[in-house]
């Protein structure tokens, strides 16, 4: 199998922790507990679409102030700069959240892909157009995220796919099953190396 040249991280609960409760969210949009708030809410349109997109901006805004850069993740992302392994990160958060949490957890990154900039995963059309721009194929690109969205945008995209499950139980992941790597703790750097053809 070749090498990973590339990787593409989910922000939200892979890189930065900003803790947001996404049922408090759907619950104060009077969604359904199993519905994807921003499908829905592009869905409704008219009033009740501005009243959620105030709701989720006002979340996002709390998270994105509280956030945290996770263990393990910045000596993870120096070792991938050391084998000059390229980086990317697919969110679908809003710009101006995601720039927030950047710059509160000190993260630099060259390519970021918002909810602005296109289809929002699990869409691949983010993960493709970083293929296109990094000329590699996809099967050259990790795809690492900590929800479903993330590995199906991965698989649909024909990328690798890391599950970040940190700690959570298992039988508790949807998605889990179809993604080629479970990844506990970035502090398993070695072997997340390792399973991407690279000498940790
Ligand atoms: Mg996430």
């Amino acid at each position: 199998m070749n090498s990973v040249k590339g990787v593409v991280f989910d922000l939200d609960g892979t890189l930065v922790d900003s803790s947001l409760d996404f049922d408090a969210m759907r619950r104060d949009m009077g969604l359904a507990l199993d519905s994807s708030i921003l499908e829905e809410v592009e869905r409704m349109g008219g009033i009740r679409a501005e009243r959620c997109r105030k709701v989720l901006e006002r979340h996002e805004l709390e998270g994105a102030r509280r956030a945290v850069l996770i263990e393990g993740v910045a000596s993870f992302l120096q070792h991938l700069d050391f084998h000059g392994i390229r980086k990317a990160i697919v969110t679908r958060n809003s710009r101006p959240m995601a720039e927030l949490m950047l710059s509160q957890c000190g993260l630099r990154f060259d390519w970021m892909i918002t909810r602005e900039d296109g289809p929002a995963k699990p869409d691949p059309w983010s993960i493709l157009s970083i293929c296109e721009g990094w000329m590699l194929r996809p099967d050259q690109v990790a795809m690492v995220g900590d929800f479903r969205f993330d590995i199906e945008c991965g698989i649909a995209a024909g990328a690798r796919t890391v599950f970040f499950t940190r700690g959570r139980d298992h039988r508790s992941l949807p998605g889990l099953e179809k993604a080629d790597y479970a990844l506990e703790s970035f502090s398993q750097t070695k072997e997340l190396l390792a399973g991407f053809g690279l000498p940790g």
